[in-house]
């Protein structure tokens, strides 16, 4: 459920509107605070979901101790620093070890930390941590790549330059050929397809 507020933000956006310069009165304008309001609380509505009501009704007990991988989940989350949005791919892996989770939550996961401010490093670690501790696996890896609206629109980086980002726990952070496998398995198709 999207929290659509009490008007707060859009009070401060109209301010922000009049400190910018504009004329808050014009058409265009005249609903944009309630329209930002309710925009910035759904893209920061991960904040009111919790690893527990994300995961806990999806864990197995499976004999099943092959790798894992969903790749290619697009994720879509705000900067911190100029909350301006980051948005890419997201590649997981783990290990099982007598736990596995059913696959649509890890999407769920990788959603409910990007609906919030974030910067793409904590982001990372957060879902891989997370399936750490939910599935005490071998291991777990997490590969985001993204472009960074505040480096491309203020020209501090080229147009389309990505930033990379991992986290790799137990097996994979241990074991060369098995982080070896996962890089294979994610490099076919990899990059934005936007
Ligand atoms: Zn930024």
């Amino acid at each position: 459920m999207i929290d659509h507020g009490d008007g707060a933000i859009a009070r401060l956006v109209e301010q922000l509107l009049k400190e910018l310069g504009e004329d808050v009165g014009r058409e265009g304008l005249s609903r944009t605070p309630e329209r930002v309001e309710k925009a910035l609380r759904y893209l920061t509505s991960g904040y009111s979901k919790n690893v527990h009501d994300v995961l806990n009704d999806a864990l197995f007990v499976e004999e099943y101790d092959e790798m894992v991988v969903v790749k290619d989940i697009d994720f879509f989350s705000m900067c911190e620093h100029h909350l301006l949005p980051f948005i890419g791919k997201c590649h997981v892996a783990y290990m099982p070890r007598r736990k596995i989770v059913g696959l649509s939550k890890i999407p769920r996961l990788v959603e409910m930390f990007s609906r919030r401010l974030q910067v793409q490093e904590r982001l990372t670690t957060q879902i891989a941590s997370t399936l750490d501790e939910a599935l005490q696996p071998g291991g777990v890896a997490v590969v985001m790549e993204a472009i960074h609206l505040c480096m491309l629109m203020r020209g501090v980086e080229k147009q389309n330059s990505k930033a990379v980002t991992s986290a790799m726990l137990g097996a994979f952070r241990d074991r060369p050929e098995t982080r070896a496998e996962f890089m294979e398995l994610i490099k076919a198709g990899r990059g934005l397809r936007m």
